[in-house]
């Protein structure tokens, strides 16, 4: 009987709100859900918080723990390190919680191919239009770091048939909204649903 939490994966280009969706999720309060804080070897942007928005380590630091086998997967996003801590990943879902991991492709990607059993969610922008106009209007990118962020998406968007389920993230409540119904869908899986058949005799 599997008794371990489920993985989600919430990947999909930069801008289309991955990161909105989840903590949106988290403001809900979803039962059971825990969200993974990735570290990252960028600078803060301003109102980030250490430890919550992400863990920002120094380039050697990042790389000892690359060297200790810390991190689930890592890569290099946009010239800077970023990757999901295996330890706080690994005992939430043995204590049966489920946890997110808001990451990008490449990251997705190295999950799919290492984890067993993880659910993967594409989330996509309405339009490259609004994907353009959400960087651009979030002005914490230089307008190089835009034309990056584009380019790179339009290579995730061809990623997104490699997922399990896919989100146009057009409205942020109803994007999670459709995210809690995958985790209930998932949960009612055959084989996750943790029901003892042999308990049901004919009577
Ligand atoms: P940002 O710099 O805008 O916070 O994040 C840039 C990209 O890195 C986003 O697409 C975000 O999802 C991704 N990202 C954040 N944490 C991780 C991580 O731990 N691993 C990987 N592979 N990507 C991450």
């Amino acid at each position: 009987m599997n008794k371990k939490g489920l993985l989600i994966v919430i990947s999909g280009p930069s801008g289309a709100g991955k990161g909105t969706i989840c903590k949106e999720l988290i403001y809900q309060q979803v039962p059971n859900l825990e969200l993974s804080v990735s570290a990252t070897t960028r600078n803060p942007r301003p109102g980030e918080i250490e430890g919550k928005s992400y863990f920002f380590k120094p380039k050697e630091q990042f790389v000892e723990m690359v060297n200790n086998n810390e991190f689930i997967e890592y890569a290099t996003v946009y010239d800077n390190y970023y990757g999901t801590p295996r330890k706080y990943v690994v005992d939430k879902l043995e204590e049966g919680k489920d946890v997110i991991l808001e990451i990008d492709v490449q990251g997705a990607m190295k999950v799919k191919k290492n984890t067993e059993g993880a659910v993967f969610v594409f989330i996509l922008p309405p339009s490259m239009e609004e994907l353009k106009n959400r960087i651009t209007s979030r002005g914490t990118e230089t307008l190089q770091d835009i034309d990056k962020r584009m380019h790179k998406a339009y290579d995730e968007v061809c990623c997104a048939n490699n997922y399990d389920y896919v989100v146009v993230n057009d409205d942020v409540k109803s994007a999670a909204e459709k995210i809690k119904c995958i985790l209930m869908a998932e949960k009612c899986r055959v084989n996750r649903a943790q029901i003892d058949f042999n308990s049901f005799k004919e009577v």
